[in-house]
């Protein structure tokens, strides 16, 4: 199918990718490494291409959530080492780690237990320390007595020690994060069984402070051009992902003209409608309902009425020559259409708004620079 027939559709732009990396590089300066979280799907972004594109552009490392991303990319065709920051605990488990050359993470002594004596090679691993977010890994206090049972084990070979952020902001609780990790590096460094990876940094600790960057950082939404919170907004990031739609039907509607489920919304004035074919199926939430702008000719007009499953009404009152098979944007370059601004909205994070266009929606990756 070609672009021009579909109803709706995200764009994916591998050159602001490319641009990202470069000023998030730069910024971590060049001994950290920098690993590309690309779990859920690169957050909606497609993990190959995003891989693909990541590696040319001079990131060492990927991480995943699940065993079956990780299978994904290796079936893709793609080498690199690849973090599982997931969880394995059963003996199956194990083994696919083994089989796709993963490196797990682990996070407590039972799963070193199993490791050991699933392994029939070395395998490369990641300790977890668990310094506040208390989801996982092993608590700080213990974090010394884990290293020790990891390095005593066979075929255990310890790549990477870290944690993870529970906050973006020193004062929040990072200060004591930092704290109880040193104190984790520290003894271990002491016991010679400090680990060459040490990481802590997702996207907000990396734009945060160099402090935090250890040797290697594990960055996310910064990578897809978003940051994480507004005061960690100092790099000139482009978002990765835009989201259009086609104009279905324009119509002519009097003063007093309810919109679409539950009649939200009704026009106070003669009124020009334009119908778009994208709802909540396909990733526009349906609580921004009467709450968002649209780009139409380049320019902002409101969404009005219910955001149906399929469908949603924009007011193109005023503006000449709308008609069906025009592009509506409702993510991207612009004109303040982000993802930011509707996770603001909705209350939640914008993680949570990119990932909902994973499903339904075809993904376009914009040609990138003109090699061939
Ligand atoms: C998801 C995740 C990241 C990336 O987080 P961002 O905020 O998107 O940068 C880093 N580390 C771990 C362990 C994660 O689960």
């Amino acid at each position: 199918m070609l672009q021009r027939d579909y109803r709706a559709w995200v764009e994916i732009d591998p050159q602001a990718l490319t641009h990202n990396i470069q000023v998030l590089k730069h910024w971590i300066g060049p001994r950290v490494h920098l690993l590309a979280v690309v779990k859920a799907d690169a957050y909606g972004h497609g993990a190959v291409s995003v891989s693909e594109t990541a590696l040319a552009s001079g990131v060492s490392w990927l991480g995943v959530a699940t065993i079956e991303e990780g299978m994904a990319l290796r079936r893709a065709g793609i080498r690199c080492p690849i973090l599982l920051m997931g969880a394995t605990n059963s003996p199956e488990e194990v083994q696919e780690v083994v089989h796709w050359h993963l490196q797990p993470t682990l996070c407590t002594p039972r799963q070193a237990l199993t490791y050991a004596e699933t392994l029939r090679a070395p395998l490369p691993v990641h300790l977890k320390i668990d310094t506040g977010m208390s989801r996982l890994g092993t608590r700080w206090e213990a974090g010394l007595d884990f290293i020790r049972l990891v390095h005593r084990l066979p075929l255990l070979q310890p790549q990477g020690i870290y944690s993870h952020l529970a906050t973006t902001r020193f004062e929040d609780g990072i200060r004591e994060q930092v704290e109880r990790f040193d104190t984790v590096l520290a003894q271990a460094q002491t016991h010679g069984m400090l680990p060459p990876l040490v990481h802590l940094a997702n996207s907000a600790g990396t734009l945060l402070s160099p402090r935090l960057h250890h040797n290697l950082v594990r960055v996310g939404v910064a990578l897809y051009g978003l940051s994480p919170e507004p005061h960690l907004a100092h790099l000139p990031l482009q978002p990765v992902m835009s989201v259009k739609a086609r104009i279905t039907q324009v119509q002519e509607v009097p003063t007093g003209t309810g919109v679409s489920y539950g009649q939200i919304f009704v026009t106070v004035r003669p009124s020009t409608l334009a119908t778009v074919a994208i709802g909540y199926a396909d990733g526009v939430p349906r609580n921004l309902s009467n709450r968002i702008q649209v780009l139409v000719h380049g320019r902002p007009v409101p969404q009005v009425g219910a955001i149906t499953m399929d469908q949603c009404v924009l007011d193109v009152t005023g503006m000449a020559g709308v008609q069906p098979g025009d592009v509506a944007t409702f993510l991207g370059p612009g004109g303040g259409q982000t993802a930011e601004a509707w996770a603001e909205a909705l209350g939640t994070i914008s993680y949570e708004i990119l990932c909902g266009f994973k499903h339904r929606l075809p993904r376009l990756v914009l040609a990138s620079v003109p090699s061939h």
